[in-house]
């Protein structure tokens, strides 16, 4: 079942979140209405806090040839690189604007298996995958907004970037 998105201002998004101690039925459960939740508003990835759930939890998905990524405690362990593009959150309905990260990352995560993975991203995996992660620090992306894109004017900048 989706959850409701917590919407900015509340408290638990600019919270830190605790690390995953164990995978239980409730955390697999979750992983599930997260995405459903994501899925739901359009999103290209969630991070508990935005479900209510203070927990070092994410998901990435980008598109459907790059899939899902559940990604339990993940940690990025090397980034290099700068890139700047536009970002937006479910957090944050109708706020646009262009943020600086990495351009390319290596993050260490587990799965709802337990395994641990390291998955190297670049371009627009490895931002989705930096804003992610920062929620689980309690960050937020209006805070390092370069240039704030009006919605009406999101189309546009999306073309003029596709034709860079
Ligand atoms: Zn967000």
């Amino acid at each position: 079942m989706p959850y409701p998105i917590v919407l900015y201002p509340n408290k638990i998004l600019e919270t830190p979140t605790k690390e995953v101690v164990e995978i239980t039925d409730e955390l697999i459960e979750m992983l599930d209405g997260m995405r459903e939740t994501m899925i739901a508003h359009d999103g290209i990835g969630i991070a508990a806090p935005q479900i209510g759930q203070s927990l070092r939890v994410a998901l990435v998905e980008i598109d459907e040839e790059s899939g899902l990524f559940e990604m339990i405690n993940p940690k990025i362990i090397k980034a290099k690189g700068k890139d700047i593009d536009v970002e937006g959150c479910l957090s944050f309905p109708e706020v646009y604007g262009t943020v600086e990260r990495a351009k390319e990352i290596i993050v260490r995560y587990f799965d709802r298996e337990g395994e641990e993975y390291e998955v190297t991203a670049t371009e627009y995996f490895a931002r989705a995958i930096q804003h992610e992660l920062e929620h689980l620090d309690g960050k937020l992306f209006t805070d390092k907004i370069i240039d704030k894109i009006a919605p009406e004017d999101l189309d546009a900048y999306m073309e003029e970037r596709l034709n860079d």
